[in-house]
C-alpha cells in the first residue's frame, strides 16, 4: 500500500466465475477505476484499429494475445490514471504479464474468485440465447416456456460457441495452465486473498467487507502521512 493512499488491486477468476459482476460492484462501491483487458481488446476490434484487426481472429478463437502486446496496452492505460486507485480485471493472465506489471507498480491486493470448475461448466453450458434479440435463458433457473424456443417469437434458441461444453472445457484448461501460476506468484508476495463459493451474491459480501477494512487502513495511513508532512 503506498503512502499516497492509492490502492491498486487485481481480480482473478476463471471465465464464468462472476468476475465481471464483482468488478462492477467493486468499482461502484469503492470508486476504483476499472480496467478490463477484454473490454479494451473488444473496443479495439469494434473501432477496427490496426491492433484490433490484427488480434481479432485469435481472440475469437479464445487464444491469448501475446504477452508483450497485452502488457504494453495495459501499462499505457495505467500511466494515464497513475494518480488514481484502480482494479485490473483480466490482466495479468500469465506470470510474464504479472512480472511486467510488477516492474512498474506494486499491487496491494489480488482478489481471487475461487469457483469450482463443475459449477462454472453447469452455469455456462445451461445458457441458451435467442440470437436476433439477445434474450438469454438458463435451463436451470430461467428456462424458456417451450424447451429450445424463444418465449416471444417461438424461434429456436442456440448455444453460443463460447458456451458449448467443449469450448468451456478448453477455456478452463487454459486458465488452469496459464493463469493459476499467477495465483502462486501473488501468494508468494503475500497479497493474495481467496474468496470461495458457488454463487456471486454469496461471495460478494465477503469481498465487500474485506475491501472496507483494507481501504479504511489505507485512509488511516494517508491521514497519518498528511499530518506528519504538515508538522
Ligand atoms: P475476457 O473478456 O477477459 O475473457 O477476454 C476476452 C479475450 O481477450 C480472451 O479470451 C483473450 O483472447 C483476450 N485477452 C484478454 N485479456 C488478456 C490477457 N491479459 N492476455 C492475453 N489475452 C487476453
Amino acid at each position: 500500500m503506498s503512502s499516497s493512499g492509492i490502492f491498486r488491486a487485481v481480480i482473478i477468476g476463471p471465465p464464468g466465475s462472476g468476475k465481471g459482476t464483482v468488478s462492477g460492484r467493486i468499482s461502484k462501491s469503492f470508486g476504483l477505476k476499472h480496467i478490463s483487458s477484454g473490454d479494451i481488446l473488444r473496443a479495439n476490434i469494434n473501432a477496427k484499429t490496426e491492433l484490433g484487426l490484427l488480434l481479432k481472429s485469435s481472440i475469437d478463437r479464445g487464444q491469448l494475445v501475446p504477452d508483450h502486446v497485452m502488457s504494453r496496452l495495459i501499462l499505457t492505460d495505467l500511466r494515464a490514471i497513475e494518480q488514481s486507485s484502480w482494479l485490473l480485471d483480466g490482466f495479468p493472465r500469465t506470470v510474464t504479464q504479472a512480472d511486467s506489471l510488477d516492474q512498474v507498480y506494486s499491487v496491494d491486493t489480488v482478489i481471487n474468485l475461487n469457483v469450482p470448475f463443475h459449477t462454472i461448466k453447469e452455469r455456462l453450458t445451461s445458457r441458451w440465447t435467442h440470437l436476433p434479440s439477445g434474450r438469454v435463458y438458463n435451463i436451470d433457473f430461467n428456462p424458456p416456456k417451450v424447451p429450445g424456443r424463444d418465449d416471444v417469437t417461438g424461434e429456436p434458441l442456440v448455444q453460443r460457441d463460447d458456451d458449448t461444453p467443449d469450448t468451456v472445457t478448453r477455456r478452463l484448461k487454459a486458465y488452469e495452465t496459464q493463469t493459476e501460476p499467477v495465483l502462486e506468484y501473488y501468494r508468494s508476495k503475500g497479497v493474495l486473498e481467496t474468496f470461495s463459493g458457488t454463487e456471486t451474491n454469496k461471495i460478494w459480501p465477503h469481498v465487500e467487507t474485506f475491501l472496507h477494512k483494507k481501504l479504511s487502513t489505507i485512509n488511516k495511513a494517508k491521514m497519518i502521512c498528511t499530518s506528519l508532512m504538515t508538522k
